[in-house]
């Protein structure tokens, strides 16, 4: 028999907050696989509260994929995903959660993620994109949904565009917006997919000066896949570096994007800088 379990009260609007050592996200041996095309064998990535780790890797190499995994988007074959503790799709007694509590889970886990291509609701203005799920997910009244909405539109410099339609703001102000409709919950870990890479050029660093303000000023918790290694260098405490479906080479961010000792990491490091 299928067990309901959506009739249990919805659990509360603040995200748990971990104590400073523990691990924010834990993937231990992840294995993944589209059809009979394999991503992942064994990928296994710690990451600590206030961490910034930078996402590395060779196109196809499975960055988004493993975001989508850590943020339950996309499901796996073997291994499993912690959050805070809480082991990601299944309960506390090992059961696997239906469809609406993943995504029940992942609102409240505190997971909140910017994709390539901003995936803003293009109907709504800005100030909605942001308010919006903060009170249809997050049961947040009107009006405090509007008030927070405007704080994170003032962060990233956009309280003046707030009425906009995505289609009458630039591609940078788009994921600016984005970011800020991430950031609304307060989440403990930020997921950013290529945040820059489907910008023109001149568009990208107002976005980057974004991310940096929240890796040195909020101490935010968060995972960056880009191709952007001077920003990397800049911003990460933490390089990965992702080929062949395994971490082939991980360190601090400086060591690793000087002095790569993996010849992968080698040859990628040269055609990107
Ligand atoms: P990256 O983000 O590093 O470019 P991806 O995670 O997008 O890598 O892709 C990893 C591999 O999985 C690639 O070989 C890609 O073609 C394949 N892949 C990604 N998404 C899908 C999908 N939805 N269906 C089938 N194959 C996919
Ligand atoms: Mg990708």
């Amino acid at each position: 028999a299928v067990v309901k379990r959506d009739s249990r009260p919805a659990a509360p609007v603040a995200p748990v907050k971990p104590s400073p050592a523990q691990a924010m996200v834990e993937v231990s041996s992840l294995g993944k696989q589209y059809d009979n095309h394999p991503v992942f064998h064994s990928l296994s990535l710690t990451v600590r509260q206030g961490e910034v780790v930078a996402l590395l890797g060779p196109s196809g190499s499975g960055k988004s994929t493993l975001l989508r995994c850590i943020n339950r988007l996309e499901d796996w074959d073997t291994g499993e995903v912690r959050i805070s503790g809480q082991r990601v799709g299944f309960h506390a007694d090992g059961s696997a959660m239906s469809m609406s509590e993943i995504a029940r889970q992942r609102a409240y886990a505190g997971v909140g993620m910017v994709f390539q291509h901003f995936n803003l609701f293009g109907h709504l203005t800005a100030l909605e994109n942001v308010a919006g799920p903060l009170r249809w997910v997050h049961g947040m009244s009107a009006a405090d949904a509007q008030h927070r909405a405007m704080e994170l539109l003032d962060r990233v410099g956009l309280r003046h565009r707030a009425h906009a339609l995505p289609r009458h703001l630039s591609g940078g102000q788009q994921q600016r917006v984005a970011i800020a409709r991430a950031l609304a919950p307060r989440p403990s870990v930020l997921l950013l997919d290529e945040p820059t890479s489907a910008l023109d050029p001149e568009m990208v660093n107002e976005v980057l000066e974004v991310i940096r303000k929240l890796a040195t000023e909020d101490g935010l918790t968060m995972i960056i896949s880009t191709h952007q290694v001077r920003f990397a260098k800049e911003v990460a405490d933490r390089v990965v570096f992702l080929s062949n479906g395994a971490v082939t080479e991980e360190g601090p961010a400086h060591e690793v994007l000087t002095r790569p000792r993996h010849p992968l990491t080698a040859r990628f490091l040269s055609v990107m800088q």
